[in-house]
């Protein structure tokens, strides 16, 4: 048997059921495939259902609000994505009629598809013949022809391109590509690769060669840069006072506190002042002496460690953008960062 069937007979076999594999809406496949990036199919599964429950129909997400997006998606991370993901939403119901594009060079122009999700939508909705290249094909490739390029530079990348058309079943290009994964996400793992049962071992030049340990060759990347976030979580009777974020930094949309950044030295005296300056109105009651702990945030170029200054104030604050006022039992209504969320969760806040 060809490499293709040994894999499409497999995987019909063996596949796991999940929802978004049951349909050829393009609209159910693209949703499945914005959350799946950067994360796990059982962390991703429960949002998919959320989402659809929510939107079950491209014109609803077009009319929701972004905050109830972002809300939505809170816990997933990238939050770029959700952002994407509803203005994407909103270009094909009110520019495209709601009819979602239907070939890869339309899909392509869609915010938030880059060339992964647009032959995954292209082949799994429409079944047209383009190949998917995430981190499991990548692995599952680079084995089974013993790549020795890093797959990550500009040659190993090319190799790749090159290989995953060669390999495409042209005339099932759909079974082919969700099976080619299925077998890195079941098979041909990271660590400890299922050898011994997978359908395309006698094909396979890693094992071969004994080099599987030593695939995929990958250029390191080099260590997320430290930021330090000092918050001042200014608490008066009945809300705190939030901060929307806003554009070109990261968590663009969603709320924080009032902060400052990168001052290596951070004491009580620089969070009054900050607090008073912006809120000049305030009585300041009591301040921390300092924070109870340092929280630690990894993002993907990134590293945050954040402090919350916790303050008690009386009077009324303005609300001035970007900050607000939140009611104390509506905290939990927001969509805040996972940083966030740990703060006020272990701070019995929500
Ligand atoms: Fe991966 Fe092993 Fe199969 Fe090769 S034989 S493709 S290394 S699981």
């Amino acid at each position: 048997m060809e490499f293709d069937e040994l894999l499409i007979t497999w995987y019909l076999r063996e596949k796991r059921d999940l929802p978004w594999r049951n349909t050829s809406d393009p609209y159910r496949i693209w949703l499945s495939e914005i959350i799946l990036q950067q994360t796990r199919v059982e962390q991703g599964l429960p949002y998919y259902l959320r989402f659809l429950n929510s939107f079950p129909r491209i014109g609803i997400l077009a009319k929701a609000d972004e905050e109830e997006v972002l809300k939505l998606w809170q816990g997933l991370g990238y939050y770029s994505r959700a952002r994407n993901l509803h203005h994407t939403a909103k270009y094909v119901y009110h520019e495209l009629k709601g009819v979602f594009p239907k070939s890869y060079g339309e899909l392509r122009r869609l915010k938030g598809v880059g060339p992964y999700t647009a032959a995954a939508i292209a082949s799994f909705a429409y079944g047209l013949p383009h190949a998917v290249i995430d981190g499991n094909v990548s692995r599952v490739l680079s084995r089974l022809f013993d790549l020795e390029a890093p797959v990550n530079s500009t040659q190993g990348k090319k190799q790749l391109e090159y290989l995953s058309e060669r390999c495409l079943s042209k005339d099932k290009p759909d079974l082919y590509n969700q099976a080619i994964m299925e077998l890195g996400a079941l098979v041909c793992t990271p660590k400890n690769p299922r050898c011994t049962t997978c359908p395309v071992n006698e094909k396979c030049m890693a094992l071969q060669a004994g080099t599987i340990e030593e695939r995929p060759v990958k250029l390191k990347k080099s260590k997320p840069k430290k930021r330090r976030i000092d918050y001042a979580v200014i608490e008066a009777e009945d809300y705190f006072i939030m901060r929307k974020r806003q554009e070109n930094d990261i968590w663009q949309g969603l709320y924080d506190f009032a902060s400052v950044e990168d001052q290596e030295e951070v004491t009580e005296e620089s969070i009054l002042k900050l607090v008073q300056n912006t809120f000049p109105e305030l009585r300041i009651e009591s301040i921390d002496t300092r924070p109870e702990k340092t929280y630690t945030h990894i993002l993907s170029h990134r590293r945050i460690e954040a402090n919350f200054w916790r303050l008690k104030v009386d009077g009324v604050a303005e609300e001035r953008v970007p900050y607000r006022k939140v009611e104390k039992d509506a905290i939990d209504q927001f969509a805040v960062p996972r940083l966030i969320h740990r703060f006020l969760d272990e701070s019995c806040i929500i």
